[in-house]
């Protein structure tokens, strides 16, 4: 950063967001969905990490994972990067 570039308090402030990121539903719309088998999957979380929405979440109480599709935006790179195949990602039948 050259001495002559704004940090971050010094630039003003451009918008103020309505409401929390939690409030806004990022997988409201999607062409992809992902589809997960679970006699396919070892629970190794890989998909959990690498998820960029936040939408694959661990349940200890049931030891499996679960999606929230209203964060879901269907990208795949859950399906791309399980080790065992256990997602795939599908268009919805209407
Ligand atoms: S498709 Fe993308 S956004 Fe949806 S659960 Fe997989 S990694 Fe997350
Ligand atoms: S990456 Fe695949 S095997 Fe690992 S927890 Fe996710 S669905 Fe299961």
């Amino acid at each position: 950063m050259s001495s002559k570039e704004k940090t971050w308090k010094e630039v003003s402030i451009a918008a103020v967001p309505p409401k929390s990121s939690e409030g806004f539903l990022t997988g409201d719309w999607k062409t992809y969905m992902p589809i997960h088998e679970l006699e396919k999957c070892t629970t190794c979380l890989t998909c959990v990490l690498l998820c960029p929405e936040g939408a694959i979440r661990f349940r200890p109480e049931t030891g499996k994972i679960e999606f929230d599709f209203g964060f879901c935006k269907g990208c795949g790179i859950c399906a791309n990067e399980c080790p065992t195949k256990a997602i795939t990602m599908k268009i919805p039948e209407e």
